[in-house]
């Protein structure tokens, strides 16, 4: 048993680095489990490299903290495409006409960029290394097993961060947690490159079945749908977004022969599978609500003007008392999910359980008001009736 952890996060995507970096800066003994090795999970392993706005698409920035601070890390180096100059430059942008407060990274920089920051703050990282399960003690969770090169190895943690994408922590815990029961349609993105340069392939963009009705370039590249919860079906996604992503090269190259496919993925391009059921469950209609445990806010990316303030609730199940979750597997209803998935939520999701990890080890007794408080001082605005 490896001891002397304050705050163990799971998953190294958005929200753990969000939960890792806030959790640090909060003086505590942070340490990060990742399967990979690399940072930054869907949001660079799986090339999806466009960060979705922070700002309600009229003029008023809604998420804040390390949310902007990613962003900004992520175009240290310059933008891929959509650079938010506008908002950069501290004018933002007066009209529904300009563009939002997004942009597009390359998904190298910013996980190297990422790596450092973290390491820079204190937080021990630990790559290629899986948790596979919990060990409790009453309701809560005292160690994470992990599985890595050395071995397997129990870690006895104070309070976990699951920030797996998939909610495998509060799986493994029995805490309550929901599938996405429709399924994701196949996504195959991937970077190739030409004369013009190093471009992102975005194939399988569409969502929903009632997008793929209406837009016929987003039609399902296949008719199966995919759980992303079985090591078979998840390895039949990869081969089947393989053999498309050639296909559609050979098709650019009988006309341009100097095109390269540049980057694959090298994680499943899967973007809902399991979240927690939480303590509240935010629904899409919850727009414009105030919430008096907000723990910042976020937009929609699909369409100007929503805004929802996201209770501290939605992060947690009283089940598992030192267990926050962040990411796509907060508790959103089926309608919420697809817009709660996104990196800017995430990064606002992780950095409140992060800090929150490293204020408690139990959220039962969590003093939400301190939270807060903590969370303003690091730049975080918490209500929408203070932006507008
Ligand atoms: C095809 C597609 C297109 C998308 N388009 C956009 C877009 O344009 N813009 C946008 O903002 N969002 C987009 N998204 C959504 C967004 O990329 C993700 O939802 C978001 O990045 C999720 O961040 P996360 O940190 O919650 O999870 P992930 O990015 O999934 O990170 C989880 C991390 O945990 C690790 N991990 C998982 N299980 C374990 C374990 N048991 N032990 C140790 N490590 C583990 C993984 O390796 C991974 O690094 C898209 C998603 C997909 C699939």
């Amino acid at each position: 048993m490896k001891n002397g952890y304050d705050v163990a996060v799971c998953g190294g995507g958005f929200a753990g680095i969000s939960a890792a970096l806030a959790a640090a800066r909060m003086g505590k003994k942070v340490i990060l489990f990742e399967k990979e090795y690399l940072l930054g999970g869907l949001g660079t392993a799986g090339l999806v490299t466009i960060y979705l706005p922070l700002c309600d698409g009229y003029g008023h920035q809604v998420s804040f903290g390390i949310a902007e601070e990613l962003l900004k890390l992520s175009i240290h180096y310059g933008a891929e495409a959509r650079y938010p100059a506008n908002w950069l430059d501290g004018i933002g942008s007066k009209t529904e006409n300009e563009p939002r407060y997004m942009t597009q990274y390359n998904a190298q920089l910013f996980a190297i960029l990422a790596e450092q920051l973290l390491l820079r703050e204190g937080v021990e990282i630990l790559y290629g290394s899986y948790v596979i399960g919990v060990k409790l003690e009453g309701d809560k969770i005292r160690s994470l097993t992990v599985v890595n090169k050395s071995g397997t190895l129990d870690y006895s943690v104070r309070s976990v961060v699951d920030a797996t994408g998939d909610c495998d922590i509060a799986h493994f815990a029995n805490a309550p947690t929901d599938t996405f029961k429709q399924g994701n349609v196949l996504a195959a993105w991937y970077y190739f490159a030409d004369k013009e340069g190093y471009r992102l392939r975005q194939l399988g963009a569409s969502d929903t079945p009632e997008e793929e009705k209406k837009d016929k370039e987003t039609k399902p590249l296949v008719a199966r749908r995919f759980s992303g919860l079985c090591g078979k079906e998840l390895s039949e996604q990869v081969c089947l977004s393989h053999e498309i992503q050639l296909n559609d090269w050979l098709k650019k190259r009988a006309t341009n022969p100097e095109t390269v496919i540049a980057t694959l993925p090298t994680v499943p391009q899967i973007r809902m599978t399991r979240k927690i059921v939480g303590e509240y469950v935010l629904a899409y209609t919850e727009e414009h609500t105030y919430f008096e445990d907000s723990i910042g806010m976020v937009s929609n990316w699909k369409k100007r003007g929503p805004v929802w303030e996201v209770p501290f609730r939605t992060l947690y199940n009283k089940a598992i008392k030192n267990l926050l979750v962040a990411g796509r597997c907060t508790s959103v209803n089926e309608t919420l999910w697809d817009v709660m998935r996104v990196i800017p939520c995430c990064a606002v999701t992780g950095e409140a359980a992060g800090t929150a990890a490293a204020m408690s080890d139990d959220v039962s007794t969590l003093s939400v008001k301190e939270l807060q408080a903590v969370l303003r001082k690091n730049g975080v605005i918490l209500h929408e009736k203070e932006v507008l």
